[in-house]
């Protein structure tokens, strides 16, 4: 079995896992927002994950721990108080969606390659402004400092989800407001954050405890910070090596899988994300008969809801050839020899479908 999915979800690093064990043992499981030793203890685990978390992004401003990158988007769209918004039109559903629900809406094109042009014209009076840093399904690197200076000289919020993009490239320093997830990066599943600019002002979606200054109420988990806390370490330590890994790993699979079309732009993307097509491939069939191979049609999200997906859709592919398209993640944990014989059987199954 190998697992070509890294977009999805990343593995937990075993130093994530082992940050987190003491918050899950007998004696870690106090409230970290009680005074007594016990929640000072954890309170305190939970300020070194915030510390270390924050140490991936900009200065200037201050990490609220979510449950999700979701969480964090909406967050930040809801709670901004915008009501005219422009996003690119390749974003996660968690903006895309949020968005339409909550806002006026202007999407900004992309071109063939998956690139949101940085001289994108925004409609007077928009508010703010969302474009991500690396997409999910194609893997392409947008011009976020450029677009956020054009939001900030508009007037308006930049908002960055750099779910795909945090711990691998360096952070979108001209944003106001960046979602990240932990399970992106190596950490737990179940917990996100939102990086606000100082003098950013939002209101809270959730109310109760007031806890992470009133921003977003609820008991906070330390094992859960605790371990993104520790994935954020790693990738800071990591990230050259990460890169320098994943590039050699995408020169072996292109190689072997040379013959298939690359989906988005070839130079500016992350490499740990390669989404390639094969006219009138049956990828249903492929899947089914290449089990051992997690891999992924379009996205994840997008995966069995039978509608091609809207980000191969806005650079321009037919419905066909939407289908006819898989994607395959990796990273630190990929293994050359295993990801070549993935691709090399991938690559059988197709010419078998007569591809
Ligand atoms: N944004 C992007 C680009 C993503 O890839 C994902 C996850 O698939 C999300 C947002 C949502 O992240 P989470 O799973 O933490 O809600």
């Amino acid at each position: 079995m190998i697992y070509l999915d890294y977009q999805a979800t990343t593995p937990l690093a075993p130093e994530a896992r082992a940050a987190m064990e003491p918050w899950l043992a007998d004696d870690g499981f106090a409230n970290p927002h009680s005074p007594h030793r016990m929640g000072r203890a954890a309170k305190a685990a939970v300020e070194v994950a915030r510390e270390q978390v924050a140490a991936l992004l900009p200065p200037g401003g201050r990490v609220v721990f979510t449950g999700s990158a979701t969480e964090a988007l909406n967050l930040a769209i809801q709670g901004s108080g915008a009501r005219k918004v422009a996003v690119s039109a390749i974003e996660h559903a968690a903006v895309l969606d949020t968005a339409r629900a909550c806002c006026e809406l202007q999407e900004l094109p992309v071109d063939h390659a998956g690139l949101v042009a940085p001289d994108a014209e925004f409609a007077a009076g928009t508010q703010l402004v969302a474009v991500m840093q690396v997409n999910n399904e194609i893997g392409t690197i947008q011009p976020v400092d450029a677009l956020a200076a054009r939001a900030r000289a508009a007037g308006a919020l930049f908002l960055c989800d750099a779910v795909q993009g945090t711990g691998k490239l360096a952070a979108p320093a001209g944003a106001d407001l960046i979602a990240i997830s932990a399970h992106k990066l190596y950490g737990p599943k179940g917990i996100g954050a939102l990086w606000v600019r100082d003098g950013v002002d939002l209101k809270p979606l959730i109310h109760g405890g007031g806890q992470e200054a009133g921003l977003r109420s609820g008991t906070l988990s330390p094992a859960l910070c605790a371990g993104f806390g520790a994935a954020a370490a790693v990738a800071a330590r990591r990230c050259e090596e990460d890169a320098a890994h994943v590039a050699a790993l995408w020169d072996a699979a292109r190689g072997v899988l040379a013959r298939w079309t690359l989906n988005g732009s070839a130079e500016a993307r992350w490499k740990g994300n390669l989404n390639l097509r094969l006219d009138g491939l049956d990828v249903n069939r492929l899947m089914s008969e290449c089990r051992g191979i997690m891999f992924s049609a379009g996205s994840a999200c997008a995966s069995g809801s039978g509608r091609p997906s809207h980000v191969l859709s806005a650079i321009g592919l037919t419905n066909a050839q939407a289908k006819s398209a898989i994607r395959l993640g990796f990273g630190r944990f990929t293994v050359t020899d295993q990801l070549v014989e993935a691709c090399a059987a991938l690559d059988v199954a197709a010419r078998e479908q007569g591809c």
